[in-house]
């Protein structure tokens, strides 16, 4: 016993300096990252099932909350985020891809591409399109160091249902028309001069992708 309890003290009085010493490295950042993220995606996989603990619950029993009590449970997992924000400050990245995807709620940016906390600029809009003011923006994104613009459609989308169904149409007529557009917006994004130049460079790649709403992989239009 006595043996054995020298032997693990040994072994700690060796491992831990090591370990420490090994995290340091550029091989031991790469594994904090790599088990960062596998476990940032378990902790995603043990929530995903937990129907009881989704935002409304209640809402699957017929039941709804208010909108104040909406708001305060918004306020209230803000709280906590931020809390753990501040004991776990992050180092400040700049992104290198900007990625444009409809609001719809089913799809989740950190799914999409495993996490796009400060790697990715995100402009969510309603069906994906692109108006002048977020045409500007991924320019401006791009003069900041963007190298890929991400544009993504996804199946099942609400609104390319809505322009596609009579009765919707007169209903959203804004919408709709959006929708309609955004092959026409998308043209004038890569028109703009500055991005021309920045794609016949090389220095700037755009994509266009569709999302599959249900396993949220990516594939070409
Ligand atoms: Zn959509």
């Amino acid at each position: 016993m006595r043996r054995f309890l020298i032997v693990v003290l040994v072994l700690l009085v060796v491992l831990v300096p090591a370990g420490w010493w090994f995290l340091g490295t550029p091989n031991g950042r790469h594994a904090q990252f790599v088990v960062g993220g596998a476990l940032v995606n378990l902790g995603y996989r043990m929530q995903d099932h937990l129907e009881a603990y989704d935002f409304d619950e209640q809402h699957a029993h017929g039941g709804s909350m208010t909108p104040e009590e909406v708001w305060a449970e918004v306020l209230r997992q803000n709280r906590l985020a931020a809390s753990v924000r501040r004991t776990f400050p992050r180092t400040h990245h700049h992104p290198l891809v900007a990625l444009v995807v409809c609001m719809d709620a089913r799809l989740d940016t950190n799914e999409i591409t495993g996490d796009t906390r400060q790697y990715y600029y995100v402009i969510r809009t309603a069906g994906s399109v692109l108006e002048d003011k977020e045409a500007e923006m991924l320019e401006l994104a791009v003069q900041n160091g963007v190298k890929v613009i991400l544009l993504t459609t996804h199946s099942d989308c609400a609104a390319e249902r809505a322009a596609a169904d009579p009765q919707l149409q007169e209903r959203y007529p804004t919408l709709v028309r959006a929708v309609h557009e955004r092959g026409m917006r998308v043209r004038t994004l890569l028109a703009r001069p500055f991005l021309a130049d920045r794609i016949a460079k090389g220095e700037l790649l755009v994509k266009q992708m569709d999302i599959d709403t249900h396993t949220e992989e990516l594939a070409p239009k």
